[in-house]
């Protein structure tokens, strides 16, 4: 079915911009690309997928709009990048891997040293290095102060014992970010300290989880006396909470983008407009859909610009997360309804993929992988709270 989408108007100041976006997008997204995009379960696509989609877009010098420029960024508007992501989503590009082009990347370019930006800058832009977050552990997710891994210092290194847990994509990174603690402090958020790490290193085991949509994405990460340079250290020691809340902030605000929920979204317009008879109800839900995610994109526009998201504004970034997050999916179930009603649900479908019930058991599937956007990177109750401890604050 066709990809509806506005025609560029000859006043509309980006019409340029979006001609030049959707021709590089005809020809870079080959057939197979497209598919892997249209096939995401998870928080991204097939991995070979990205890789290739993730070159090809810093071979053209977008991969990283989101940065100054002096750093390898596009120099493009808020609203061109917002326009940029919404041609991707509505071309089914793949979902790239890109904790590194989202958080880490804008954070070693705010607090890393000049040596740290002109050692791990390239490596995240090229894609040859890949990032997985070691924050939360067995004892502490939404309490992320309660770290317990354990960084002792012996000269120039640090030597890191303890486990971390629900690690996206640590079996396909070669380094990770993580909050450790290398001193106990009377308040649990003291004495915490930003490491980059090198993976494999000698000590460090990963061990896959499997979650309910069947996807292998997440792990548990174990660290036995893990040699980290003090050089791979951001900020200084014991003042790691401050790193990783400004890590955090910028996960939330860009992790669960509309252009995510609008490929869903298409997905079940499409799913709705090939039903003859939609069941009342669900088109009733499909008008909110699309006027709730109209809602979230205007969100969007009015908070990205740049200054807006400033250091110590955690208000939106959480806002935007619970938004994006609670969205996607409503969203996400609404097409599970309209696509799947009359071709059977079971769990054994999940991965039929190419018969008559693939359509049915992928948004299925994807109903069930999207369960899991209202825990990760804060649950939407941690969400709430940070909001709510600013308004008690008055800071809005
Ligand atoms: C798909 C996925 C990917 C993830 N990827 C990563 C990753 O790459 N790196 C990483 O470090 N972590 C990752 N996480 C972990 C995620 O950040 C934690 O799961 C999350 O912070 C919640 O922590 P928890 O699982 O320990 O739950 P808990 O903190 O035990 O919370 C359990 C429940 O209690 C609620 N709750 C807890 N405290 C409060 C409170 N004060 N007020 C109200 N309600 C509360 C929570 O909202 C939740 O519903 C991922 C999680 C998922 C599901």
């Amino acid at each position: 079915m066709p990809v509806p989408r506005p025609a560029p108007s000859d006043t509309d100041p980006d019409a340029a911009f979006l001609a030049e976006v959707r021709a590089f997008l005809a020809e870079a997204l080959t057939p197979d690309l497209r598919e892997a995009g249209r096939r995401t379960l998870g928080v991204h696509s097939d991995i070979a997928a990205c890789r290739l989609w993730h070159q090809r877009l810093h071979r053209r010098g977008w991969i990283a709009p989101g940065w100054p420029t002096a750093h390898g960024g596009t120099g493009w508007t808020p609203r061109q990048r917002f326009l940029f992501d919404r041609e991707c989503a509505l071309n089914d590009a793949p979902v790239l891997f890109a904790g590194g082009i989202r958080s880490l990347g804008p954070l070693i370019i705010e607090m890393g040293t000049p040596l740290q930006q002109a050692r791990y800058l390239p490596g995240i832009l090229s894609g040859e290095d890949l990032w997985a977050q070691g924050f939360s552990e067995p004892g502490a997710g939404s309490d992320l102060a309660r770290i317990a891994t354990r960084a002792e210092r012996v000269g120039d290194h640090y030597r890191v014992t303890g486990a971390k847990i629900w690690t996206t994509g640590a079996h396909l990174s070669n380094r990770m970010f993580a909050l450790v603690r290398t001193e106990t402090a009377e308040k649990p958020q003291q004495g915490l300290t930003f490491l980059l790490i090198d993976m494999p290193s000698p000590g460090l085991t990963v061990s896959p989880i499997i979650t309910i949509d069947g996807e292998h994405e997440l792990n548990s990460v174990f660290f036995d006396q893990v040699s980290v340079p003090v050089a791979n250290r951001i900020g200084e020691e014991g003042q790691g909470w401050a790193v990783a809340k400004r890590l955090m902030q910028l996960a939330r605000s860009n992790n669960t983008p509309s252009a995510l929920v609008r490929r869903v979204y298409q997905r079940a317009r499409a799913a709705a407009l090939a039903v003859p008879d939609l069941e009342p109800g669900l088109m009733a839900r499909l008008v909110s859909a699309e006027i709730e995610l109209t809602a979230f994109e205007q969100t969007e526009l009015s908070l990205l610009p740049a200054g807006r998201l400033r250091e110590g504004d955690n208000t939106s970034p959480s806002a935007l997360k619970l938004i994006g997050s609670e969205l996607h999916q409503r969203v996400a179930e609404l097409a599970m309804e309209i696509a799947g009603t009359a071709r059977g649900l079971a769990l054994a479908a999940f991965h039929d993929e190419t018969g008559p019930l693939a359509d049915g058991a992928r948004a299925t599937a994807k109903h069930f992988a999207t369960r899991a956007a209202s825990i990760y990177s804060g649950s939407s109750e941690t969400q709430r709270n940070v909001i709510f401890q600013a308004l008690r604050a008055g800071i809005r």
